[in-house]
C-alpha cells in the first residue's frame, strides 16, 4: 500500500501544480462556491486550498486518503459517463505519500469536524475539531522525502507559472465559483464568482482583452459551444491563451484549437494565437477523458464532425458585428 502510493505519486504528482490541480478539482466536485488558494515558494513549501463545499464526513476522512477510495464512482459503467472532475481516488493518497498534509473538514456549518495530519503516508494527528463547513487542505514540504523528484523542480518562478495556469483554467471553467490566489503574500487573482465569464477574463488577461472579446455560441444535436474569443491585444504569441473546456474539464485538444486557428487564419500572422475560452459540452459517451493519468488529453468519438462544428462556430463569431480587426 505504501509503495503503491509512492508509485502512484510519481504519476499523479509531477510538481506543485499537479497537487493544486487535484485539490482544486476536489473542491469543485464538492460543490464549493468559494475556493481560496495560497502558495509559498512556488508551492514547494506550502499549498493551501480552502473551500466551502460539502466537506468530508469525519468517518470518511481516513478512507479518503486510502488508495482508490473515490466516493464518485459506484460502478464500472460510471467510467463511461464521468461527470465529476475526479474519479480515480488516487490523488489524496499520492499527495500524502510525498508531503506533509493537513486536512480539516466539516460537513455542516458550526459543526464538529475532523483534523487529520499525514506525513509521508503516516498519520501523525487525528482528532475532532471545530471547523466551518467545507474543507481546508494544507500541503507542506512537497517531495521532502523524495529528493530525486525535488531536485528536478525548476525555479520558484516556473513553478508559480504552472500554479497560476491551474488556477486560471479552473477560474475560467467555473465563473460561478469565487477564486482567490495568492503567492508569498501577494494576491494574484480574485474572481467575483457571479457567473460572468467576461469578468474572469478581465481578472486574468486584463480589461482591454476582455473588452475585445466576442461571443462564440453554437449548437447541434451532439455539441453545444459557448465562449469568448479575440485577437490578442498583446502582440506576442501565447499558446496558453486558448483555454478549452470539455464538459467543464480543462483539456489540451488540437481537435478544438486547430479549427479555431483555421477560422482565424486570414486574420492572424503565422504562429500567433487568439485569446479564447471555449466551453464545449457533449454527452459523456462522445468523449473519452480517461486517456492520460493527468487527464489533460481526451479522445472524441466523432472528431471530424467536431472540427467542422468548431470552425463554423468560430467563423460565425468572427463575422459578427462586434468583431473589428485591429
Ligand atoms: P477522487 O477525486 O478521484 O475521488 P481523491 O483522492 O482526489 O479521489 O479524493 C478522495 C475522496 O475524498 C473524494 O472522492 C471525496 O469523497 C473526498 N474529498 C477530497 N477532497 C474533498 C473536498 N475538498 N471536499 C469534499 N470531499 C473531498
Ligand atoms: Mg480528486
Amino acid at each position: 500500500e505504501h509503495l503503491a502510493n509512492q508509485i502512484a505519486a510519481g504519476e499523479v504528482v509531477e510538481r506543485p501544480a499537479s497537487v493544486l490541480k487535484e485539490l482544486i478539482e476536489n473542491a469543485v466536485d464538492a460543490g464549493a462556491s468559494r475556493i481560496d488558494v495560497t502558495a509559498e515558494e512556488g508551492g514547494l513549501q506550502l499549498l493551501r486550498i480552502a473551500d466551502d463545499g460539502a466537506g468530508i464526513q469525519p468517518d470518511d476522512m481516513l478512507v479518503a486518503f486510502q488508495r482508490h477510495a473515490t466516493s464518485k464512482i459506484a460502478s464500472d459503467k460510471d467510467l463511461f459517463r464521468i461527470t465529476t472532475l475526479g474519479f480515480r481516488g488516487e490523488a489524496l493518497p499520492s499527495i500524502a505519500a510525498v508531503s506533509k498534509v493537513k486536512c480539516v473538514s466539516a460537513t455542516d456549518a458550526g459543526g464538529l469536524g475532523r483534523l487529520l495530519e499525514i506525513e509521508g503516508g503516516t498519520v501523525t494527528a487525528d482528532r475532532e475539531t471545530n471547523a466551518p463547513k467545507g474543507t481546508e487542505m494544507v500541503v507542506k514540504d512537497l517531495f521532502y522525502n523524495t529528493p530525486a523528484r525535488l531536485k528536478y523542480m525548476k525555479t520558484i518562478q516556473t513553478e508559480l507559472g504552472h500554479l497560476s495556469d491551474v488556477v486560471y483554467r479552473q477560474a475560467l471553467a467555473r465563473p460561478d465559483i469565487a477564486f482567490s490566489f495568492s503567492h508569498n503574500g501577494n494576491q494574484l487573482l480574485r474572481t467575483p464568482g457571479n457567473g460572468d465569464l467576461k469578468q474572469v477574463v478581465a481578472a486574468i488577461y486584463g480589461t482591454s482583452s476582455a473588452k475585445a472579446m466576442v461571443e462564440v455560441k453554437a449548437d447541434n444535436p451532439d455539441y453545444t459551444l459557448t465562449g469568448l474569443t479575440a485577437l490578442p491585444v498583446e502582440t506576442r504569441a501565447n499558446r496558453n491563451a486558448v483555454t478549452v473546456l470539455v464538459n467543464g474539464r480543462y483539456v489540451r485538444s488540437q481537435a478544438v484549437v486547430q479549427p479555431l486557428l483555421q477560422a482565424y487564419h486570414t486574420l492572424l500572422p503565422l504562429h500567433r494565437y487568439p485569446l479564447a475560452v471555449l466551453n464545449l459540452n457533449m454527452h459523456p459517451t462522445l468523449v473519452d477523458v480517461n486517456v492520460h493519468p493527468a487527464k489533460l488529453e481526451v479522445r472524441f468519438s466523432k472528431e471530424a464532425e467536431l472540427r467542422g462544428f468548431i470552425e463554423a462556430a468560430a467563423k460565425q463569431a468572427l463575422g459578427s458585428e462586434a468583431y473589428i480587426p485591429s
